[in-house]
């Protein structure tokens, strides 16, 4: 690895990430990308050629030295970003869900952690938008919490079990769609859990979603933090790295960067637990086995035997805190922010998770 150029490798793990080494997919991929290529600036903060850090899937993922951004230079767009998120993403498993509906209760139990932290900040059920909502499992539990709930969500499969199944208010849309067009100031509170990483352009993001808190309101914010225990332990491997999909990784400097801090104020910043089933976990770490054939299949076998679906069968059994078995800062963290008092607006953002 060049030594000039920054890299992701922790300062206390005795690793090197060559990055030709890394998650390569796609042959021939790796050879095009050496080392200190550069494409372009930095999606977040516009510092220029920030270098490769590593190619995962066949992408190179570059790591801007000002902001930490840890990103895809080659986001997809249109039909492409719509394809990434078919009925496959939620039941096919690999960096998706095995079966996304069948872990409704996990998925309802994540919700009502996410309402209880949300429930410590001062803000009382009003409106709550849910960017990239999914099937709705943490709207409809707002609605029972007493909120007013809306939702959008680019994937047919999800949104449409969101409306239909659950009778929920959600807009098929990715949240920058030009037909998606909330009125301005209309939520009390904003949530994006685990979405932002997802969208091709996070500045754009961030400047729709200032016009859209109501003053007084807050903005939450879930994403994953590659500087988190976890992360650094796996390096690349590390399966949040997951282009296409997973297009940007944050930490804290970088949203901070992101969120103008002339229009956004950091509350608190705090690692956070995320709550997946037993069948996701083991569908995760098949997916990153893959290129071990014996050891993907003793996985897939587990998955399919009763002990990859006690959670789903048994109602006192509970799933797994993902990665939070692994110690206390490993994958995100949660931070509160609110407005300034010039933009009399408010704000909390939440990432990493552990
Ligand atoms: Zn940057």
């Amino acid at each position: 690895m060049n030594a000039g150029s920054p890299t992701l490798r922790p300062r206390w793990v005795c690793r090197s990430w060559p990055a030709a080494r890394f998650g390569t997919t796609v042959p021939g991929m790796v050879h095009a990308y050496p080392e200190t290529a550069a494409e372009g600036t930095c999606p977040v903060c516009r510092a220029p050629a920030p270098p490769l850090a590593f190619v995962k899937n066949g992408y190179p993922m570059h790591r801007c030295p000002t902001c930490e951004l840890v990103y895809s230079a080659r986001p997809p767009q249109g039909e492409k970003l719509e394809a990434l998120y078919s009925a496959q993403y939620f039941t096919d498993g690999g960096a998706g869900y095995p079966d996304y509906i069948a872990d409704e209760r996990t998925h309802r139990r994540q919700a009502r952690s996410y309402l209880r932290k949300i429930s410590k900040l001062d803000a009382k059920p009003g409106s709550v938008l849910d960017v990239g909502c999914a099937t709705g499992f943490f709207l409809d539990e707002a609605r029972k919490a007493g909120w007013t709930v809306s939702g959008c969500e680019l994937s047919e499969y999800a949104q449409r079990f969101a409306e239909r199944e659950l009778g929920l208010d959600v807009v098929r849309a990715g949240f920058l769609d030009p037909h998606f067009v909330p009125r301005p100031e209309s939520f009390d509170l904003i949530t994006m859990f685990n979405v932002l990483e997802h969208v091709p352009d996070p500045t754009g993001v961030e400047s729709k979603l200032a016009n859209l808190v109501r003053p007084g309101g807050h903005l939450v914010i879930e994403t994953w933090d590659p500087h988190s225990l976890f992360a650094r332990m796996l390096g690349p491997k590390w399966p949040t790295y997951a282009p296409p999909t997973v297009l940007y990784c944050f930490t804290k400097r970088t949203l901070t960067h992101l969120f103008d801090p002339e229009r956004w104020t950091l509350v608190s910043y705090r690692p956070a637990a995320k709550w997946i089933s037993i069948d996701h976990g083991l569908s995760l770490l098949e997916y990153e086995a893959r290129k071990r054939p014996p050891l993907a299949r003793l996985l897939r076998a587990v998955r399919r035997s009763w002990l990859g679906r006690i959670d789903r069968t048994a109602p006192s059994t509970r799933s797994l805190v993902y990665p939070g078995a692994f110690g206390a800062k490993n994958g995100g963290a949660w931070a509160d922010f609110i407005p300034r008092p010039a933009r009399n607006t408010r704000w909390t953002w939440n990432t990493k998770s552990d």
